[in-house]
């Protein structure tokens, strides 16, 4: 029988509410730029640019209630995005194939080390450095969809020591979940296990060791933070 030449790392999962089933992890895809904060509030249909993508590591993903402020950066910033959790997968997928796949949803911080990223920028680097270091993802627990809405819309917002950095409605997203799922399904093989963190509103900023974090979105537990 074929064994491994050592121990394979334990399977990264999330915990489901209200549920003893753990959720196995398979890819994170991340989108960049995803929500048109003050165009739709004006009446304007935000350009719609094709949505880009990016990864961070399964292992990347944990419910601790505590981010550890990473090694080589000056600048590590919050980004509060809706999670989608996925129970199927697939290519080119349709709408409604789309629609079927999602398991559920959470909220995730898409730490980022800013002053990394902004360097890799400048020199048309990849993002890695910046976004998939480890405890990079804060995240809650899942919330299956037949316990919530559509999260078409929705308010989303971040509070730091009380004070609120990041405000908006999930309805301001360019590209809707079931689009950036078709997107997805179009480069990639899709599996159950897979997340997709959706973007974030407006807001992101810099935060510092002690900071206390309140991510929330309207339907989901509320995510408590503490930077250390
Ligand atoms: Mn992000």
């Amino acid at each position: 029988m074929d064994e491994f030449v050592f121990a394979p790392q334990p399977q990264p999962w999330l915990t489901i509410k209200n549920s003893q089933k753990k959720f196995p992890i398979h890819r994170v895809y991340c989108i960049g730029r995803n929500y048109a904060d003050h165009a739709i509030e004006m009446g304007h249909d935000p350009a719609k640019e094709p949505p880009f993508f990016f990864q961070k590591n399964p292992q990347n993903l944990n419910e601790s209630a505590s981010f550890p402020y990473p090694p080589l950066s000056h600048d590590v910033h919050h980004e509060i995005e809706l999670m989608v959790a996925m129970k199927a997968g697939g290519q080119r997928l349709s709408y409604d194939q789309a629609q079927a796949s999602i398991f559920g949803y959470g909220i995730c911080l898409d730490m980022t080390r800013r002053d990394l990223q902004s360097e890799a920028k400048k020199l048309g680097r990849p993002w890695e450095i910046a976004k998939a270091f480890e405890h990079s993802a804060p995240c809650s627990p899942l919330t299956e969809v037949t316990n919530v809405n559509s999260m078409a819309s929705g308010e989303i917002s971040l509070t730091i020591n009380g004070e609120i950095r990041q405000k908006g409605n999930l309805n301001q997203m360019i590209w809707k979940i079931p689009e950036l799922i078709i997107s997805l399904s179009q480069y990639f093989t899709l599996y159950a296990g897979d997340i997709i963190l959706t973007g974030t509103p407006a807001g992101v900023g810099p935060v510092k060791r002690g900071d206390h974090i309140i991510a929330k979105i309207s339907g989901l537990d509320d995510l408590v933070i503490d930077v250390v």
